[in-house]
């Protein structure tokens, strides 16, 4: 019997695929890893040939692992690096430029321009998001501009344009399915979230001809099937969702009020607010959690740049520690009376300062500060980073979740689970199965399916790992905050500095 789930999650440096049996287990996983291109400062592209050729091979190998084939497979679903996007020619499916991936600062002067025009309430009020270059929709209108004769010939309806879901749809369906689903158009900037459609105004004012957009579907739906051509049989397409939104259904966050924050790379915040579109006045996104049966579910989104990279820098920048998971283990050595502090602003600022110019610093050094206590202060920046945008979320509105569902490399240092939870004064809880994006999109491709009824089903499977419970005093914890608010402002260079 077909009873296996396959996720394909594409992310941003690799391409992966799980198997997941009924149980949730991985039961095979293939990942390959695929080369950055950054051909001028603050471009960065992707080869979406090479996306899909990773994609492909990542696929067979979870089936060898598994011992498995396409027949085995009930039903696979697509979790994606988001905002990202990919232009190509329908006739071929040949892609007519690199990806644009969604750290390409190169549309910031188009953006700020759009904003001093005025034009950031209207792109606020309807997509939920800022004016910046982070989002689809910039990026798309440069590649018409850049790409030549592409603008004529996408008003003649011979190009279409995608985030990595839709490519990687299109490739897989041999070119018959044309689509997204509600929390990737979420990102592009041209989605009204309101009305869940693609918006006039917002496409006139990017100048993205409507011709060159994909259908916007449930994220559990169909969407066509894998071509048997391509893995020996085929396989029905049932769920799609960007990669933070299914991080948070894989954690189970289906209802108001559930939160979980992923720690990698970078650190993602995102709160279920149920119905409701927060409009935030502490500069976070509202964005599409997910969309059921035509009914959408919201969440409000804080990022920001710097969570694990902060341990990268000090293992390969600095050489304080060998391996990154050798970090809980100094921190617990560490003097806590020491009031070290590290702002890992070296991309600048994301949530709720969005400061692209501040620079990182270390404030707080006397003669005696070890390594130890900068590693220590390395992993509690991304515990304050979060602190601030529960406060965040909290002046928007929205009282912090009972308790903060956590993932990411960084979820498996006990010592930042257990600083995280002081430093907030909320219960962390860590999953058994961590890899929750995959996880989301094999649950959501599972509804599309029938195969599972609802949600409700799949938030009972959700398994508590390990729970950490705050030990800190409410002093304590507002004088550690004290100091990480001064060590903050020190690197703004805003009004507020
Ligand atoms: P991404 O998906 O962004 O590549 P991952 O979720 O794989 O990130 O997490 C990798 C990041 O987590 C790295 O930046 C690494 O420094 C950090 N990391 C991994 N293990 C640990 C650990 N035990 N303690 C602290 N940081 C860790």
């Amino acid at each position: 019997m077909a009873d296996l789930v396959l996720a394909l999650d594409q992310g941003t440096t690799s391409s992966r695929a799980l198997l997941f049996d009924d149980a949730g287990r991985v039961r095979g996983l293939g990942q390959h890893e695929f080369a950055q291109h950054y051909p001028a400062a603050g471009f960065v592209e992707h080869d979406a040939e090479q996306i899909w050729d990773t994609t492909r091979a990542a696929v067979r190998d979870a089936l060898a692992a598994a011992g498995a084939r396409a027949s085995d497979v009930a039903c696979a679903g697509v979790t994606n690096q988001r905002e990202t996007v990919v232009l190509w020619e329908r006739a071929t499916g040949r892609p007519l430029h690199r990806a644009i991936v969604w750290q390409d600062r190169r549309t910031a002067d188009a953006c700020d321009a759009l904003a001093r025009s005025g034009h950031l309430p209207l792109v606020t009020a309807r997509t939920g998001l800022l004016l910046d270059p982070y989002f689809s929709a910039s990026k798309i209108a440069w590649l018409l501009d850049h790409v030549p004769g592409a603008r004529a010939r996408a008003e003649a309806g011979e190009l279409a344009v995608g985030t990595i879901d839709t490519f990687l749809l299109w490739r897989l369906t041999g070119g018959a399915t044309h689509a997204t689903d509600a929390t990737n158009a979420s990102r592009t900037s041209l989605f009204d979230i309101h009305r869940q459609g693609w918006d006039d105004e917002l496409l006139a004012l990017f100048g993205v001809p409507r011709a060159l957009l994909p259908d916007v579907r449930d994220s559990a739906s169909d969407f066509g099937a894998i071509d048997a051509a391509l893995f020996g049989g085929a396989i029905p397409l049932t769920g799609v969702a960007g990669d933070q939104q299914a991080a948070a259904l894989g954690q189970a966050c289906w209802t108001p009020g559930s939160s979980k924050c992923t720690y990698g790379t970078g650190g993602f915040l995102l709160l279920n607010t149920g119905a409701d579109v927060v409009a935030s006045h502490k500069r976070l996104l509202s964005t599409v959690a997910y969309r059921l049966a035509g009914r959408t579910s919201y969440a409000l989104e804080g990022s920001f740049f710097s969570a694990g990279s902060a341990i990268q820098w000090l293992r390969d920048g600095l050489r304080l520690l060998a391996r990154a998971s050798d970090s809980a283990e100094m921190a617990a050595r560490s003097d806590l009376s020491r009031a070290v502090h590290l702002v890992p602003a070296f991309t600048g600022l994301g949530a709720p300062h969005w400061d692209a110019r501040a620079r990182g610093a270390l404030v707080g050094l006397t003669r005696d500060v070890t390594a130890d206590d900068v590693v220590r202060a390395a992993l509690e920046a991304s515990a304050f980073q979060t602190a601030e945008l529960l406060d965040a979320m909290r002046d928007d509105g929205c009282p912090p979740p009972a308790a903060l569902r956590i993932d990411g490399g960084m979820a498996a240092n006990d010592w930042f689970a257990q600083r995280l939870a002081d430093l907030l004064g909320l219960p962390v809880e860590r999953p058994k199965v961590t890899e929750t994006t995959a996880l989301g999109a094999a649950l959501l491709a599972r509804l599309g399916a029938g195969v599972a009824a609802d949600p409700d089903e799949l938030a009972k499977r959700w398994q508590l790992d390990r729970r950490f419970v705050p030990m800190m005093s409410e002093d304590e914890r507002a004088t550690r905050r004290a100091g990480w608010r001064a060590a903050v402002r020190s690197v703004l260079t805003g009004p507020r500095a």
